[in-house]
């Protein structure tokens, strides 16, 4: 997506060789416009597939996640990130690290919000390790819900969240990858 690059080219800034800062696109500001282009190039990709819901994570992910489904017509339902000490019972919940806060959260979906009726397209904002992205999905296979395919708005090549997902054997659609981040210098795979 050339114009989600040249944006990032020109808003983001490289934190060190593993952390892009992309506030003003991702994870602190929202540009309606050109997320809503985010979700229409989602619709595009997965296009044909039967989805009823589409899922991400709170809370960077909530804003894509949300054009994909207003586009598509569907529920959106985000997984809560909570510190717990005690279970949830009528939630499913997967315990995963958080890449940028160094901290273990709980991830909570409500029983009531995802079933083994739903056919569930899973967007996210950006992939590293995946460890997010591994915890929902045990979430949605918990639920017994179908995974129709994956998509996140910028994968991290140089990390092994995308190709973990790529193995899992669903479709996986990246809108950008950034090969790598060395010398301060945003470097694209393609
Ligand atoms: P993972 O679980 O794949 O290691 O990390 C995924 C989550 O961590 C993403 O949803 C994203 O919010 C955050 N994250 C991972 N890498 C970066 C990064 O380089 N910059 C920012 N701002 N957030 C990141």
């Amino acid at each position: 997506m050339d114009i989600l690059k040249e944006r990032i080219l020109k808003e983001a800034s490289v934190i060190n060789s593993g952390v892009l800062k992309l506030d003003s696109l991702l994870n602190h500001g929202v540009d309606p416009q050109l997320t809503m282009e985010m979700g229409k190039e989602f619709v595009a990709r997965f296009a044909g597939k039967k989805i009823t819901k589409v899922v991400t994570v709170e809370s960077s992910g909530i804003p894509v996640a949300f054009a994909t489904a207003y586009q598509l017509g569907v529920p959106l339902v985000f997984a809560r990130r909570k510190k717990t000490l005690l279970g949830e019972p009528d939630a499913y919940c997967e315990r995963v690290p958080s890449f940028t806060k160094g901290i273990v959260t709980d991830l909570i979906i409500s029983r009531d919000l995802l079933s083994a009726n739903d056919s569930v397209l899973f967007i996210d904002d950006i992939i590293a390790n995946g460890d997010a992205a591994r915890g929902l999905i045990k979430i949605i296979e918990q639920s017994g819900a179908d995974l129709v395919g994956i998509g996140i708005v910028l994968e991290k090549s140089f990390q092994a969240g995308g190709n973990m997902l790529r193995e899992l054997g669903h479709q996986v659609e990246m809108l950008v990858k950034v090969k790598s981040l060395e010398n301060n210098t945003i470097t694209f795979a393609d």
